[in-house]
Protein backbone atom coordinates (compact mmCIF):
# COMPACT_ATOMS: atom_id res chain seq x y z
CA UNK A 1 0.00 0.00 0.00
CA UNK A 2 1.30 3.46 -1.07
CA UNK A 3 -0.46 7.03 -0.10
CA UNK A 4 0.99 9.91 -1.86
CA UNK A 5 1.19 12.79 0.43
CA UNK A 6 -0.55 15.48 -0.41
CA UNK A 7 2.15 18.58 -1.88
CA UNK A 8 1.54 20.76 0.81
CA UNK A 9 1.54 18.41 3.89
CA UNK A 10 4.34 19.52 6.13
CA UNK A 11 7.25 17.54 6.68
CA UNK A 12 5.91 17.75 10.57
CA UNK A 13 2.79 15.49 9.65
CA UNK A 14 4.63 13.31 6.72
CA UNK A 15 7.39 12.42 9.64
CA UNK A 16 4.83 11.52 11.57
CA UNK A 17 2.97 9.84 9.01
CA UNK A 18 6.28 7.66 8.64
CA UNK A 19 6.19 7.03 12.32
CA UNK A 20 2.67 5.83 12.33
CA UNK A 21 2.58 3.36 9.53
CA UNK A 22 6.12 2.44 9.85
CA UNK A 23 6.29 2.94 5.83
CA UNK A 24 9.18 4.90 4.48
CA UNK A 25 8.49 8.55 2.76
CA UNK A 26 9.93 8.67 -0.85
CA UNK A 27 10.32 11.63 -3.44
CA UNK A 28 9.70 10.16 -6.57
CA UNK A 29 8.74 12.06 -9.93
CA UNK A 30 8.74 15.02 -7.89
CA UNK A 31 5.81 13.20 -5.86
CA UNK A 32 6.02 11.98 -1.71
CA UNK A 33 4.96 8.72 -1.27
CA UNK A 34 4.52 6.80 1.82
CA UNK A 35 5.12 3.04 0.91
CA UNK A 36 4.02 1.30 3.69
CA UNK A 37 2.41 -2.46 4.25
CA UNK A 38 4.04 -4.52 1.47
CA UNK A 39 6.89 -7.34 2.27
CA UNK A 40 7.65 -5.83 5.82
CA UNK A 41 4.07 -5.44 6.68
CA UNK A 42 3.08 -1.58 7.32
CA UNK A 43 1.07 -0.62 10.50
CA UNK A 44 -2.66 0.45 10.20
CA UNK A 45 -3.25 3.56 7.56
CA UNK A 46 -4.03 6.38 9.20
CA UNK A 47 -6.99 7.98 8.31
CA UNK A 48 -7.52 11.74 7.70
CA UNK A 49 -8.01 14.55 5.52
CA UNK A 50 -4.44 15.39 4.91
CA UNK A 51 -3.93 11.58 3.17
CA UNK A 52 -3.75 11.68 -0.67
CA UNK A 53 -4.39 8.94 -2.62
CA UNK A 54 -4.27 5.30 -1.79
CA UNK A 55 -2.60 3.15 -4.16
CA UNK A 56 -2.97 -0.89 -3.61
CA UNK A 57 0.35 -2.22 -4.63
CA UNK A 58 0.97 -5.72 -3.04
CA UNK A 59 4.74 -6.57 -3.79
CA UNK A 60 7.77 -4.83 -2.14
CA UNK A 61 8.87 -2.88 -6.10
CA UNK A 62 6.59 -0.09 -6.28
CA UNK A 63 8.26 2.47 -7.71
CA UNK A 64 9.20 0.15 -10.38
CA UNK A 65 5.77 -0.75 -10.83
CA UNK A 66 2.88 0.56 -13.84
CA UNK A 67 0.76 1.13 -10.26
CA UNK A 68 2.62 3.83 -9.24
CA UNK A 69 3.73 4.95 -12.48
CA UNK A 70 1.38 4.42 -15.36
CA UNK A 71 3.59 6.43 -17.59
CA UNK A 72 6.47 4.99 -19.21
CA UNK A 73 9.83 6.46 -18.28
CA UNK A 74 11.95 7.85 -20.71
CA UNK A 75 15.35 8.38 -20.45
CA UNK A 76 17.64 11.15 -22.12
CA UNK A 77 21.15 10.26 -22.61
CA UNK A 78 22.60 13.77 -23.14
CA UNK A 79 20.45 15.96 -25.50
CA UNK A 80 19.53 14.03 -28.25
CA UNK A 81 19.16 9.91 -27.13
CA UNK A 82 16.63 8.81 -25.40
CA UNK A 83 15.94 5.54 -24.22
CA UNK A 84 11.98 4.32 -23.62
CA UNK A 85 10.43 6.76 -26.16
CA UNK A 86 9.04 4.21 -28.46
CA UNK A 87 12.08 3.70 -30.64
CA UNK A 88 15.34 0.74 -30.26
CA UNK A 89 18.40 1.93 -29.54
CA UNK A 90 21.46 -0.04 -30.37
CA UNK A 91 24.25 -0.20 -28.10
CA UNK A 92 27.50 -1.39 -29.26
CA UNK A 93 31.09 -1.57 -28.43
CA UNK A 94 33.94 -4.29 -27.12
CA UNK A 95 33.81 -6.09 -23.43
CA UNK A 96 36.61 -4.54 -22.24
CA UNK A 97 38.65 -1.96 -22.99
CA UNK A 98 42.04 -2.77 -23.87
CA UNK A 99 44.26 -0.50 -25.71
CA UNK A 100 44.18 2.81 -27.39
CA UNK A 101 44.19 0.69 -30.62
CA UNK A 102 41.67 -1.35 -30.19
CA UNK A 103 39.36 1.50 -28.69
CA UNK A 104 40.18 3.95 -31.57
CA UNK A 105 39.51 1.02 -34.02
CA UNK A 106 36.10 -0.45 -32.59
CA UNK A 107 34.57 3.45 -32.08
CA UNK A 108 35.81 4.72 -35.76
CA UNK A 109 34.03 1.70 -36.90
CA UNK A 110 31.13 1.95 -34.89
CA UNK A 111 30.74 5.78 -35.25
CA UNK A 112 30.81 5.14 -39.35
CA UNK A 113 27.55 2.19 -38.75
CA UNK A 114 26.12 5.42 -36.81
CA UNK A 115 26.34 4.02 -33.60
CA UNK A 116 25.77 6.87 -30.99
CA UNK A 117 26.38 5.07 -27.20
CA UNK A 118 29.55 3.14 -27.24
CA UNK A 119 29.80 0.72 -24.60
CA UNK A 120 33.28 -0.30 -23.39
CA UNK A 121 34.00 -2.08 -20.05
CA UNK A 122 37.14 -0.85 -17.29
CA UNK A 123 36.18 -2.51 -14.30
CA UNK A 124 35.35 -5.91 -15.34
CA UNK A 125 34.08 -7.92 -12.74
CA UNK A 126 35.82 -11.48 -13.65
CA UNK A 127 35.00 -14.91 -11.88
CA UNK A 128 38.12 -16.20 -12.39
CA UNK A 129 41.24 -14.54 -10.74
CA UNK A 130 44.03 -14.79 -13.87
CA UNK A 131 41.13 -13.15 -15.94
CA UNK A 132 41.75 -9.82 -17.26
CA UNK A 133 40.58 -7.65 -14.70
CA UNK A 134 40.50 -4.34 -17.07
CA UNK A 135 42.59 -1.17 -17.56
CA UNK A 136 40.86 0.20 -14.30
CA UNK A 137 41.77 3.22 -12.77
CA UNK A 138 44.44 3.27 -15.89
CA UNK A 139 41.80 3.80 -18.35
CA UNK A 140 39.30 6.48 -17.35
CA UNK A 141 41.54 9.36 -19.15
CA UNK A 142 41.80 6.92 -22.28
CA UNK A 143 37.86 6.15 -22.31
CA UNK A 144 37.22 9.90 -21.74
CA UNK A 145 39.39 10.71 -24.49
CA UNK A 146 37.28 8.35 -27.18
CA UNK A 147 34.50 9.80 -25.53
CA UNK A 148 35.12 13.32 -26.63
CA UNK A 149 37.19 12.58 -29.73
CA UNK A 150 34.36 10.43 -31.48
CA UNK A 151 31.87 12.37 -30.00
CA UNK A 152 29.97 9.46 -28.61
CA UNK A 153 28.06 8.88 -25.27
CA UNK A 154 29.66 5.94 -23.14
CA UNK A 155 28.12 3.33 -20.70
CA UNK A 156 31.04 1.44 -18.71
CA UNK A 157 30.04 -0.79 -15.89
CA UNK A 158 30.78 -0.31 -12.02
CA UNK A 159 30.79 -3.47 -9.55
CA UNK A 160 31.31 -1.75 -6.36
CA UNK A 161 31.29 1.60 -4.95
CA UNK A 162 35.11 1.86 -4.78
CA UNK A 163 35.22 3.16 -8.54
CA UNK A 164 32.09 4.77 -8.93
CA UNK A 165 33.42 8.34 -8.03
CA UNK A 166 35.78 8.21 -11.14
CA UNK A 167 33.60 6.11 -13.67
CA UNK A 168 30.81 8.74 -12.87
CA UNK A 169 32.81 11.35 -14.06
CA UNK A 170 33.68 10.02 -17.69
CA UNK A 171 29.85 7.64 -18.03
CA UNK A 172 27.07 9.14 -19.56
CA UNK A 173 25.40 5.96 -18.46
CA UNK A 174 26.52 3.08 -15.67
CA UNK A 175 26.34 -0.25 -15.81
CA UNK A 176 25.70 -2.10 -12.66
CA UNK A 177 26.96 -5.58 -13.84
CA UNK A 178 25.11 -9.19 -13.55
CA UNK A 179 26.97 -10.21 -10.34
CA UNK A 180 26.62 -6.46 -8.65
CA UNK A 181 22.90 -6.55 -8.78
CA UNK A 182 22.55 -7.70 -4.89
CA UNK A 183 25.53 -5.23 -3.85
CA UNK A 184 22.61 -2.64 -1.64
CA UNK A 185 25.93 0.05 -1.42
CA UNK A 186 26.75 -0.12 -4.91
CA UNK A 187 22.34 0.53 -5.48
CA UNK A 188 22.01 3.03 -2.84
CA UNK A 189 25.20 4.62 -4.49
CA UNK A 190 23.65 4.53 -8.11
CA UNK A 191 20.40 6.29 -6.51
CA UNK A 192 22.68 9.33 -5.82
CA UNK A 193 23.59 9.69 -9.28
CA UNK A 194 22.70 11.84 -11.79
CA UNK A 195 23.49 9.33 -14.26
CA UNK A 196 21.05 7.05 -16.02
CA UNK A 197 21.46 3.53 -14.66
CA UNK A 198 21.24 0.18 -16.67
CA UNK A 199 20.57 -2.55 -14.04
CA UNK A 200 21.42 -6.24 -15.48
CA UNK A 201 19.85 -8.76 -13.81
CA UNK A 202 21.68 -10.88 -11.62
CA UNK A 203 21.97 -14.41 -14.00
CA UNK A 204 20.30 -16.07 -11.06
CA UNK A 205 17.99 -13.17 -9.95
CA UNK A 206 14.31 -13.77 -10.12
CA UNK A 207 12.07 -11.33 -11.83
CA UNK A 208 10.97 -9.72 -8.32
CA UNK A 209 14.63 -9.43 -7.08
CA UNK A 210 15.39 -8.04 -9.79
CA UNK A 211 13.05 -5.21 -9.62
CA UNK A 212 13.08 -5.03 -5.88
CA UNK A 213 17.01 -4.19 -7.05
CA UNK A 214 15.77 -1.59 -9.33
CA UNK A 215 13.37 -0.24 -6.16
CA UNK A 216 16.66 0.37 -4.29
CA UNK A 217 18.48 2.99 -7.16
CA UNK A 218 14.78 4.62 -7.27
CA UNK A 219 13.80 5.08 -3.85
CA UNK A 220 17.04 6.63 -3.58
CA UNK A 221 16.74 8.91 -5.40
CA UNK A 222 17.88 8.54 -9.20
CA UNK A 223 14.41 7.67 -11.48
CA UNK A 224 16.38 7.03 -14.51
CA UNK A 225 16.76 2.76 -13.77
CA UNK A 226 17.06 0.56 -17.16
CA UNK A 227 16.46 -2.89 -16.96
CA UNK A 228 19.18 -5.39 -18.61
CA UNK A 229 17.72 -8.71 -19.47
CA UNK A 230 21.22 -11.00 -20.03
CA UNK A 231 20.35 -14.27 -19.82
CA UNK A 232 19.54 -16.56 -16.49
CA UNK A 233 20.84 -19.90 -15.20
CA UNK A 234 19.08 -22.81 -15.92
CA UNK A 235 20.00 -26.87 -16.59
CA UNK A 236 20.74 -26.21 -20.51
CA UNK A 237 24.28 -26.06 -21.14
CA UNK A 238 24.48 -25.45 -24.84
CA UNK A 239 24.50 -21.71 -24.20
CA UNK A 240 26.45 -19.49 -22.19
CA UNK A 241 22.61 -18.35 -20.50
CA UNK A 242 18.98 -18.61 -21.36
CA UNK A 243 17.43 -15.23 -23.02
CA UNK A 244 14.47 -14.66 -20.61
CA UNK A 245 12.36 -13.14 -23.17
CA UNK A 246 9.51 -14.56 -20.29
CA UNK A 247 10.61 -11.79 -17.91
CA UNK A 248 10.61 -9.34 -20.62
CA UNK A 249 7.17 -9.58 -21.42
CA UNK A 250 6.47 -9.63 -17.68
CA UNK A 251 8.41 -5.93 -17.32
CA UNK A 252 6.35 -4.82 -20.01
CA UNK A 253 3.46 -5.38 -18.62
CA UNK A 254 4.28 -4.48 -15.14
CA UNK A 255 7.05 -2.21 -15.31
CA UNK A 256 7.41 1.74 -16.92
CA UNK A 257 11.18 1.42 -16.45
CA UNK A 258 12.57 0.83 -20.20
CA UNK A 259 13.93 -2.30 -20.69
CA UNK A 260 17.42 -3.40 -22.59
CA UNK A 261 17.53 -6.58 -24.37
CA UNK A 262 21.87 -8.15 -24.26
CA UNK A 263 21.92 -11.25 -26.44
CA UNK A 264 25.74 -11.68 -26.09
CA UNK A 265 26.26 -12.41 -22.79
CA UNK A 266 22.47 -14.38 -23.05
CA UNK A 267 23.98 -16.83 -26.05
CA UNK A 268 27.69 -16.53 -24.57
CA UNK A 269 28.97 -17.23 -29.12
CA UNK A 270 29.06 -15.05 -31.51
CA UNK A 271 27.47 -17.47 -34.29
CA UNK A 272 23.89 -17.19 -32.06
CA UNK A 273 23.90 -13.43 -31.56
CA UNK A 274 22.37 -11.83 -34.63
CA UNK A 275 19.05 -14.36 -34.06
CA UNK A 276 18.66 -13.14 -30.62
CA UNK A 277 19.12 -9.56 -31.84
CA UNK A 278 16.04 -9.97 -34.41
CA UNK A 279 14.09 -11.48 -31.36
CA UNK A 280 14.85 -8.73 -29.34
CA UNK A 281 14.09 -6.25 -32.06
CA UNK A 282 10.77 -8.17 -32.88
CA UNK A 283 10.15 -8.20 -29.06
CA UNK A 284 10.36 -4.28 -29.33
CA UNK A 285 13.54 -3.57 -26.75
CA UNK A 286 13.97 -0.27 -25.65
CA UNK A 287 17.79 -0.93 -26.18
CA UNK A 288 19.72 -3.98 -27.33
CA UNK A 289 23.47 -3.67 -26.31
CA UNK A 290 26.10 -6.23 -28.31
CA UNK A 291 29.75 -6.58 -27.99
CA UNK A 292 31.93 -5.70 -31.04
CA UNK A 293 35.56 -6.02 -31.11
CA UNK A 294 38.04 -5.49 -34.48
CA UNK A 295 40.02 -8.26 -34.37
CA UNK A 296 38.17 -10.82 -32.58
CA UNK A 297 40.77 -13.25 -32.02
CA UNK A 298 42.80 -11.02 -29.40
CA UNK A 299 39.75 -10.38 -27.27
CA UNK A 300 41.09 -10.18 -23.44
CA UNK A 301 37.25 -10.48 -22.20
CA UNK A 302 33.69 -12.58 -23.64
CA UNK A 303 35.79 -13.47 -26.64
CA UNK A 304 33.49 -16.34 -27.89
CA UNK A 305 30.49 -14.10 -28.07
CA UNK A 306 32.39 -10.62 -29.57
CA UNK A 307 31.08 -10.10 -32.88
CA UNK A 308 33.37 -9.24 -35.76
CA UNK A 309 32.89 -5.90 -37.64
CA UNK A 310 31.23 -7.66 -40.99
CA UNK A 311 28.68 -9.92 -38.32
CA UNK A 312 28.02 -6.53 -36.50
CA UNK A 313 27.32 -4.91 -39.97
CA UNK A 314 24.89 -7.48 -40.82
CA UNK A 315 23.07 -7.61 -37.32
CA UNK A 316 22.56 -3.92 -37.51
CA UNK A 317 21.30 -3.97 -40.98
CA UNK A 318 18.45 -7.15 -39.96
CA UNK A 319 17.63 -5.12 -36.79
CA UNK A 320 17.16 -2.00 -38.48
CA UNK A 321 14.23 -4.68 -40.98
CA UNK A 322 12.89 -6.07 -37.63
CA UNK A 323 12.08 -3.02 -36.17
CA UNK A 324 10.82 -1.35 -39.38
CA UNK A 325 8.44 -4.51 -39.67
CA UNK A 326 6.91 -3.92 -35.56
CA UNK A 327 6.94 0.08 -36.48
CA UNK A 328 9.58 0.76 -34.22
CA UNK A 329 12.89 3.20 -35.58
CA UNK A 330 16.22 1.97 -34.80
CA UNK A 331 18.66 4.49 -33.51
C1 LIG B 1 29.25 -6.91 -19.72
O1 LIG B 1 28.33 -6.19 -20.13
O2 LIG B 1 30.36 -7.00 -20.27
C2 LIG B 1 29.00 -7.77 -18.57
C3 LIG B 1 29.97 -8.16 -17.77
O3 LIG B 1 27.71 -8.12 -18.46
P1 LIG B 1 27.00 -8.97 -17.33
O4 LIG B 1 27.21 -8.20 -16.06
O5 LIG B 1 25.58 -9.01 -17.79
O6 LIG B 1 27.65 -10.31 -17.30
MN1 LIG C 1 31.05 -8.85 -21.61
Amino acid sequence: MILELRPDLSSDRAAELERLTGGRLVVFHGRSLLICGTAEGGRQLPEGEDIGEVIDFPEDWPLASLAVRPEKTVIEVGEDLRIGDGSTLLIAGPCAAESEGQLRASAAFLVSRGIRLFRAGLFKPRTSAYSFPGLEFDGLELLASIRRDYDLKLITEVYDTSHFDAVEEIADVIQVGSKAMFNLALLRRCGRSPRPILLKRFFSASTREWLQAADVILSAGNPNVILGERGIRTFENRSRFVFDLNSAVYIRENSHLPLLLDPSHAIGRASGVRALARAAAAFGADAIMVEVHPEVDQARCDRAQALDHRAFAALQDEVGDVCQAVGRKLV
